[in-house]
């Protein structure tokens, strides 16, 4: 390999050492050399394109080998007037972010991650359920991959098994009378290695453990981008009202008990009641029923 490539022998265990780091998992004799495990599927905008068929057209995709975060990218070319529909697809997403400054760990050639830039007429206000429209997009393209039994948790996380499966980050931009934006970041696992689900803080699930195989990663992303402007046009008539009741039919707490944790530190234990019709989180405590509204409320389960 050094010789073919014109490098040092040095070079090419570094970037083996590269590879694996970023999870991709590398057959090694010492003296004799190297070969990967599994053969890498690449994001390939023709792929994309032809599973996209003639909605195609609804999107603009930029294909970026490696950058620090798609929704950072995207929220600057959002302020430059990207288009509506412009999406950011990375293989490889070097420091993905979560809320509140969490980290989001992508795996080369084993996660999906890409953001989507949706603008609305309705003000920044109107998209407070927007991240659970998104979880019902993400569960109807799951679904359409054949990945059955995920579940969701309020707001912004697809579960499988009580093991987080793929997590979503909007941001938005506009003003509370609109227009606005919404950058809105999805991250999937399809199949993470040990060292990448090591660096996860919490249980973390991928596709191929759930469903025994990888799926072809540019149909998956063609039917999640399907399946997003879809369920982004319902939000966009009716808000999150008219998709309440699928949400609540994939909640993986339903009537369950919970503990809410607010930014300030302080907790909320209950049991789950209702999503409300913008989003917001109804819980029965034992201070009566409470509402929850800030996207920096984390819901965990208690049972
Ligand atoms: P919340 O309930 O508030 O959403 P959260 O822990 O799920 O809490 P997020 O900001 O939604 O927080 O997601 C970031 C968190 O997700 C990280 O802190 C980490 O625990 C977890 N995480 C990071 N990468 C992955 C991954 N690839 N798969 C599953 N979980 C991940």
């Amino acid at each position: 390999m050094a010789r073919q490539l014109n490098v040092s022998r040095a070079s090419v265990w570094q970037a083996m050492r590269f590879l694996e780091e970023a999870g991709v998992s590398v057959f090694r004799v010492p003296g004799r050399g190297y070969r990967l495990r599994e053969s890498l599927q690449w994001i390939e905008r023709e792929k994309i394109l032809a599973a996209l068929g003639e909605k195609a057209e609804l999107f603009e995709l930029d294909l970026v080998d490696s950058i620090a975060s798609t929704n950072s990218l995207l929220l600057q070319k959002a302020a430059q007037g990207a288009a509506h529909g412009s999406c950011v697809v990375t293989e490889m997403q070097t420091a993905g972010r979560g809320r509140r400054g969490r980290e989001w760990h992508a795996n080369l050639g084993g996660s999906l991650t890409f953001s989507l830039l949706w603008r609305f007429n309705q003000g920044a206000g109107f998209l407070s359920g927007l991240s659970l429209a998104v979880g019902v997009a993400l569960m109807r393209g799951l679904k359409h991959a054949g990945v059955s039994g995920a579940g969701l948790k309020w707001p912004n996380d697809v579960l499988y098994q009580n093991r987080k499966l793929a997590g979503i980050l909007i941001e938005v931009q506009g003003d509370m009378l609109g227009p606005s934006a919404a950058v809105i970041g999805i991250g999937l696992n399809l199949k993470l290695s040990e060292q990448v689900l090591n660096r996860i803080d919490q249980a973390a699930v991928d596709v191929r453990s759930i469903n025994g195989k990888m799926p072809d990663r540019n149909v998956l992303l063609a039917q999640l981008l399907l399946h997003l402007a879809d369920v982004l046009k319902e939000f966009e008539d009716e808000g999150f009202s008219r998709l309440r009741m699928e949400w609540l039919a994939h909640h993986a707490f339903h009537e369950k008990p919970v503990r809410l944790i607010l930014p300030d530190g302080s907790q909320h234990e209950g049991n789950f009641l209702d999503v409300a019709e913008d989003g917001a989180l109804l819980v029965h405590t034992a201070a009566g029923r409470k509402r929850f509204t800030s996207g920096e409320v984390s819901l965990r389960g208690t049972a």
